[in-house]
């Protein structure tokens, strides 16, 4: 292998989400792979080291939109497990950070160049029968996102490590871009295959080695994305795959030494237990552990009296009710002006009520079921508490049915009062309250947006008038991370709208961008001197 050169990764293209349109390739391709996987019961073992490790204690997953049905068993990892997947990371560092770093980012391009090629509609399939995504949710993201979170990475890799100091003629000043010392824990969320495969890949790709804990509700294409990293040739130890529940696997992980990170997406709650947690260990680490958490949001779309109706009305059922409401940027509270609403209305609640929802293998369903019982529980329980307030109106939706599947009808929410709890606290489901705001209370209305809710992920203000935009845009600086302008509050993308959201929301280090890859690398200054003194003493003191 020559090692004579001086290699950069070009800026990479987005991936482009194929069209599914009946008669297409790509459908069929995917139909078969829905019957093929919903036909069996995948056995899922835990990865440490390399092997496939049981550990007695079994869970199950089972589609949301057709609870009788498993399709998967997975092992969940004990103390005993977690002690081996820690020694394992510990063994395999060694060579892993020593890997020349293009090699080590060159597999990562091969899982994306696998996603994007044959493995595409296993990975969709996966994630639609197991997280209950339609095709194209699950192809945005689970292909086309975690596509673009690999690729894109090892560019921002490129361009971290290229940051070199200056030199001089008798100085050579080099900054050397180390891998933490210890093992990162990825722990990921259900909502998205994405996020399940760039937690563990971005420390990785820095030359780091990981414990993986997915969501056990998303284990079924998590555990695809794991044996696809292995399959195209990351090395035994570098990721271990150790599903189990949070409240158990993640005390025992917190509490190891060598715990140099947390790469976290999820709740609010569950990071604010994993950080009081860390911090009650402090003393026994031996690094103070980089901790990086996206997580909850309550998004806002804000409609001016001159924002277009038809342009608003999309936005509000887009951006609340795709994936049945449960992205992290899904918006979930909208404040509209009177008048507008006036206009609009009507068609917001006929459209709302003439959404298809259904299972996920007949294409024409706009939205699926829930994720588990447990969600299902309290949305349900959100909608029966607005049902029966005086300061709320159910004015589409409020039915639902856990019959076959977790099935919720979107649901919209009128209330009078702007801090009404649907309008502050995160539901996770296919619910959007909404308020409307007298039209010369614009401002007011924005200062109220900002300080209702404990996130700041994301949010969008629609309006003609520049004006109403540039004072929102003003008032809402803090309110959301990604903000969005006539637009619909979700769908980021890698390397066009780095997301993450500050306040209650995360540290806001930009999943997919360079903010986040920084934090997987500890810097060392090298310096070396050409000519080095040989006498101790400095001219200013010679005598006079
Ligand atoms: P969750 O917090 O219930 O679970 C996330 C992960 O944490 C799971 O793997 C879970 O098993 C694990 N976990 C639970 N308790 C734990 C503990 N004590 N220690 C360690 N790990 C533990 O979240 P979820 O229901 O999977 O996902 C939905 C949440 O994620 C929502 O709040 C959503 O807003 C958020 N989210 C945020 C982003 C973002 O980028 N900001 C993206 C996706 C999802």
């Amino acid at each position: 292998m020559s090692r004579n050169k001086v290699f950069e990764f070009t800026r990479p293209v987005n991936e482009v989400p194929l069209s599914y349109a009946p008669g297409s390739k790509e459908r069929e391709e995917v139909k078969q792979k829905l019957q093929e996987l919903s036909s069996r019961v995948e056995e899922i073992p835990l990865v440490i080291g390399g092997e496939k490790v049981e550990s007695g204690n079994v869970g199950e997953v089972r589609m949301p939109h057709n609870h009788g049905k498993v399709i998967a068993r997975y092992q969940k990892a004990g103390k005993k497990e977690i002690e081996m997947a820690v020694e394992a990371a510990r063994e395999a560092k060694h060579d892993w950070e020593r890997m020349p770093w293009d090699k080590r980012a060159i597999i990562f391009r091969k899982v994306a160049a696998k996603l994007s090629g044959p493995f595409r509609s296993t990975i969709n399939a996966a994630t639609m029968l197991g997280q209950g995504k339609d095709v194209y949710q699950a192809d945005i993201e689970a292909a086309c996102e975690l596509i673009d979170f690999l690729n894109f990475n090892s560019y921002y890799l490129n361009d971290i490590y290229k940051d070199q100091p200056e030199s001089l003629r008798t100085v050579i000043n080099q900054t050397e871009y180390r891998a933490l010392e210890g093992f990162i824990f990825a722990v990921s969320p259900f909502n998205f295959t994405a996020i399940g495969g760039n937690l563990p890949s971005a420390p990785a790709m820095a030359g780091n080695t990981v414990l993986w804990k997915p969501a056990s509700t998303a284990v079924f294409s998590n555990y695809l994305v794991m044996r696809l990293f292995e399959e195209c040739g990351l090395p035994p130890g570098v990721i271990n795959f150790i599903p189990g529940s949070g409240s158990e696997v993640g005390p025992l992980v917190l509490e190891q030494p060598e715990l140099a990170g947390v790469h976290f997406t999820g709740s609010s709650e569950v990071f604010r237990g994993m950080w009081e947690t860390i911090g009650k260990n402090i003393a026994k680490y031996k690094t103070y552990p980089r901790i990086v958490g996206e997580t909850g949001g309550k998004d806002f779309v804000v409609a001016h009296p001159t924002a277009d109706k038809d342009e608003v009305t999309t936005a509000l059922i887009r951006g609340s009710f795709e994936y049945q409401g449960q992205k992290c940027s899904a918006a979930s509270r909208a404040y509209i002006a009177e008048s507008l609403w006036a206009k609009m209305r009507d068609g917001l609640v006929e459209t709302t009520e003439g959404i298809k929802v259904g299972g996920v293998e007949d294409f024409s369903n706009y939205l699926s079921a829930v994720i588990d019982r447990a969600a299902y529980d309290k949305i349900v329980g959100y909608i029966e508490y607005a049902r029966k307030s005086d300061e709320a109106e159910i004015i589409a939706g409020g039915k639902y049915d856990d019959s076959v599947g977790y099935f919720i009808r979107p649901t919209l929410i009128l209330t009078t009062n702007p801090k009404f709890k649907t309008m502050e606290e995160e539901i996770f489901g296919p619910v959007l309250t909404i308020y409307i705001y007298p039209d010369e209370k614009y401002e007011e209305t924005l200062h109220l947006c900002n300080e209702t809710s404990e996130y700041g992920l994301t949010g969008s203000t629609m309006a003609k008038d520049r004006d109403a935009l540039n004072l929102a845009e003003d008032i809402l600086t803090h309110a959301a991370g990604n903000y969005y302008v006539n637009d619909k509050p979700t769908a980021a993308i890698v390397g066009q709208q780095p997301f993450g959201g500050s306040r209650a929301s995360g540290t806001n280090d930009k999943a997919g961008a360079m903010w986040n890859m920084i934090r997987w690398v500890s810097p060392r200054s090298i310096k070396e001197t050409l000519d080095p003194p040989k006498d101790y003493r400095y001219p200013h003191l010679e005598e006079e």
